[in-house]
């Protein structure tokens, strides 16, 4: 039998990250001391206590069962005390909040229920590859949205062609940025918002690292301006503030009509959230604020670590004031891929090629702070001793 992929896996974008994968690999089977910087993935365990309550919820058997799809009322009443302390946002449990399978569930899903063949969908580049694929499923069009560095990581909205703007149904957004770094204030999501309102653009802002930022900075919500609910959603996640990667619960807030389209989408593909990680959920973002200074102290002292001891040693490369991602500028006559092969081949450190989180990541490779400092040392010192 002659076993054929369907045109849309055909159309996804080529996978660039395959290259490193198979030298990394064939550097951890020869031995070689690794430094990972490649993945986006918490080291750290998830708190004891949420452990614990999942433990505890399990032992009832009345957890056991089909979740609802709308998850638990007390869950979704949580994730609105917490919107409000955090980010001042009111929401309803009932209509505003859905929970997720973790934000990729909802990033990937939400254009199934919006876009139509010829729609287009707006995504940043460089930016997380679900924006793409989840746009693809659906049979949309993307039309890229080139993060700069001299525009601050920001999309030029005004720069978006007329037509483009017009068959634009949906628009991804992430800040506190994944891979740049970049961060945006709430006079960029009022624009974000009058924009959208003038071409009926759904927005789905990814809020996935709000809670990882440094040196007094405080990411705000796109939901914090007023007319945000009218026109969009937001996606966040316990993944990244919580190191909850693999427990993949998350949440979409926002407008109810565009909620409600998401929750039909996914009541035919899962069954809800896994009660027990519903009530471990409820009991991490009890404690949200109290645990955020050890996570962020913790993260600065790495960021601090790397960028100044590269700085010194003559990698220029700016200070990202969120997220755990340092976005750093290719030197020399390397591009993306040669320097996060060379850094391999040279170092044994793992680099992510920014070219492949798109086209305009090219001239950057990623590495994330998802190691303790000695080893941010360790991989200071290699870099000197090999390239400068
Ligand atoms: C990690 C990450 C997420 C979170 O994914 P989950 O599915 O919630 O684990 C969302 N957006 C971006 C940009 C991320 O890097």
């Amino acid at each position: 039998m002659n076993i054929e992929y369907a045109n849309r896996i055909k159309q996804l974008p080529p996978y660039l990250f395959e290259e490193i994968d198979k030298a990394k690999q064939k550097a951890l089977s020869e031995g070689r001391p690794i430094i990972d910087l490649g993945v986006g993935d918490p080291d750290g365990a998830t708190p004891d206590f949420i452990v614990k309550k999942l433990h505890e919820a399990s032992l009832d058997s009345a957890t056991h069962k089909y979740a609802l799809n709308k998850g638990l009322s007390i869950l979704r009443e949580r994730m609105a005390v917490w919107y409000k302390d955090r980010f001042n946002v009111e929401l309803d449990p009932d209509t505003e909040i859905l929970p997720l399978l973790g934000s990729k569930d909802g990033i990937a899903h939400v254009p199934l229920a919006f876009i139509n063949p010829a729609d287009v969908v707006l995504v940043p580049s460089p930016g997380y590859p679900p924006y793409v694929s989840g746009t693809i499923f659906a049979g949309g069009k993307v039309h890229y949205m080139p993060l700069k560095a001299e525009n601050d990581f920001l999309p030029d909205l005004d720069n978006i062609d007329e037509k483009v703007a017009a068959n634009a149904k949906l628009m991804h957004l992430n800040y506190p940025n994944n891979p740049t770094g970049g961060v945006c204030d709430i006079s960029f999501y009022e624009k974000v918002a009058d924009f959208a309102k003038k071409h009926n653009i759904i927005v789905c802002s990814d809020a996935a690292y709000t809670e990882i930022s440094f040196d007094g900075y405080v990411p705000s919500s796109f939901l914090e301006v007023p007319s945000a609910k009218e026109v969009g959603i937001e996606f966040h996640s316990l993944s990244k503030t919580f190191n909850m990667t693999g427990w993949r619960i998350g949440m979409a807030v926002g407008n109810k009509d565009i909620l409600q389209g998401l929750a039909k989408v996914k009541s035919n593909v899962d069954s809800g959230v896994f009660t027990p990680i519903q009530y471990a959920a409820i009991e991490a973002l009890k404690h949200a604020l109290e645990l955020k200074p050890k996570f962020n102290g913790e993260y600065a002292k790495r960021r601090d670590t790397l960028v100044d001891g590269l700085n010194e040693v003559g990698w220029k490369i700016p200070k990202p004031v969120a997220t755990f991602y340092v976005w750093a500028p290719v030197f020399g006559d390397y591009d993306s891929a040669s320097l996060a092969k060379a850094l391999l081949e040279k170092t044994d450190i793992v680099a992510t090629p920014g070219n492949g989180f798109g086209e305009a990541g090219e001239g950057y490779v990623r590495m994330a702070l998802t190691v303790g400092s000695d080893k941010l040392q360790e991989v200071v010192r290699r870099i000197k001793e090999k390239f400068f």
